[in-house]
């Protein structure tokens, strides 16, 4: 059993997108209300330890569990908000389990008890900027035809057919767990997180690897075939964005200083300018997707590069090609998709000479530059792309990697060094192996 998302854009009533957009205020206004109070009594705490009030006669500390901050507001919601039975109590509930992980994760990375980066303590979500989304874990929610069904929202009209889904659900191999609505992109969705029991799958050529070089120039280099062009769509729509921003600037838009509003000609002109950044975002998904299944599809073996990706996006020059490239997400959807696949994904390590190393006599050069777009070698005088060559180099790491596992007998939940060069990482249900590395920055390609 697995757990999936099944996402679809909705097509709601106008009524029905000020009702749901309600229900996420509504959530938002829980969340603010459980982080005043928990902010309130720590700083009550904090000030009476300055009078040198001993620690066991301070205020008690507030218990933020979700159980706890849920049966509060119960009791608050009557003075806090008297409108509250217009929404679904399922909205303020997850505006509450938001505030519990925030503060738990919080907690938990100030004592070092979590790991990755550190974690600050919960801020107010803010009416302009904040996310709207809400999630329904009881009631009626029901993927249907044409329809998702939610509770107290009702039935709201689908954009797409969700054919795979109700095909699942025909089949009696998922169920429905909850369901989430976010304004994502100009457009509201609705997400259903589903329990799926999947087919064991087995990738076409079960006895090959294959390295992949991320490029800026193409998308990727693969060890074999022919390179996989880079879906540039951002930088084709550049010029249309560019005159698009134009019109937006010319126009009167709104300034919170002066208190001006932007005026309708200046919101149409950015609806527009925003329908072009999402197009291209999504066209980007749609490519490095396809890109990601076939490679988990075709081979067992997948050896990528262990990007910086935080690093390179602040050199400013690389920046945009690298987002627009999505590299981040490139390596997610590898590695879910991999263990759907029953293949692995190796990391190379970061300072692995991928670009430097000869795949042909494996000399290592002291420089290569950038602008060397061919690999030339001194030792075996073998020329080729340079990002072939890198993508050569990849592919021998899984060779490497797995005899050395039949080497020392490690079992395949291990993580296997090899020489310093490869951290390896091994499907399927092996969830404790790529702990230990560095996480990737969520959202990094996005
Ligand atoms: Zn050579």
């Amino acid at each position: 059993m697995r757990l999936l998302a099944y996402k679809y854009a909705l097509d709601p009533t106008p009524r029905q997108a000020r009702y749901i957009a309600g229900h996420c205020a509504a959530a938002r206004r829980a969340f603010n209300w459980g982080l005043g109070r928990v902010k309130a009594n720590l700083d009550q705490r904090a000030a009476e330890r300055t009078y040198g009030i001993p620690e066991e006669l301070l205020t008690p500390r507030l218990n933020w569990s979700l159980y706890t901050l849920r049966k509060d507001w119960n009791q608050a919601k009557n003075d806090e908000a008297p409108w509250w039975a217009e929404y679904s109590k399922e909205s303020y509930s997850s505006g509450l389990d938001a505030l519990a992980r925030a503060l738990k994760n919080w907690g938990a990375s100030r004592t070092g008890k979590r790991n990755g980066a550190r974690v600050g303590f919960p801020r107010f979500k803010s009416k302009r900027r904040a996310v709207q989304s809400c999630r329904f874990t009881t009631g009626t929610i029901r993927c249907e035809q044409r329809h998702a069904v939610l509770p107290r929202i009702g039935r709201v009209k689908l954009h797409e057919h969700p054919a795979k889904l109700l095909d699942a659900l025909r089949e009696g191999s998922a169920r429905i767990i909850c369901a989430t609505i976010r304004f994502e992109r100009g457009r509201w969705f609705v997400s259903f997180t589903v329990e799926q029991s999947l087919p064991e799958l087995t990738p076409t050529r079960p006895d090959a690897a294959v390295g992949v070089d991320l490029g800026i120039k193409t998308l990727a280099t693969i060890s074999e075939g022919p390179p996989v062009e880079n879906p540039r769509h951002y930088i084709q729509a550049q010029q249309k964005l560019a005159r698009l921003s134009r019109r937006v600037s010319r126009r009167r838009g709104p300034d919170r200083r002066t208190g001006q509003a932007a005026s309708k000609r200046w919101q149409r002109a950015n609806a527009q300018r925003n329908r072009v950044h999402h197009r291209v975002a999504d066209q980007r998904r749609d490519a490095i997707h396809k890109l990601t299944t076939r490679l988990a599809s075709t081979y067992a073996t997948v050896v990528v590069e262990d990007l910086n990706v935080t690093g390179m996006l602040s050199n400013r020059k690389l920046a945009r090609h690298i987002a627009d490239a999505g590299f981040g997400d490139f390596r997610r959807q590898l590695e879910y998709k991999a263990e759907r696949f029953g293949g692995r994904v190796i990391v190379a390590d970061r300072w692995f000479p991928s670009s430097k190393t000869c795949s042909g006599c494996g000399t290592v050069k002291a420089k290569l530059l950038l602008s060397e777009r061919d690999y030339v070698c001194n030792t075996c005088d073998l020329i080729m792309d340079r990002d072939k060559n890198a993508a050569r180099n990849l592919a021998a790491l899984a060779v490497a990697a797995s005899s050395a596992e039949t080497q020392n007998g490690r079992g395949a939940d291990q993580k296997t060094r090899i020489t310093g060069q490869v951290a390896e990482k091994r499907q399927p249900g092996t969830a404790s192996t790529g702990k230990t590395r560095t996480p990737l920055p969520e959202g990094a390609g996005v």
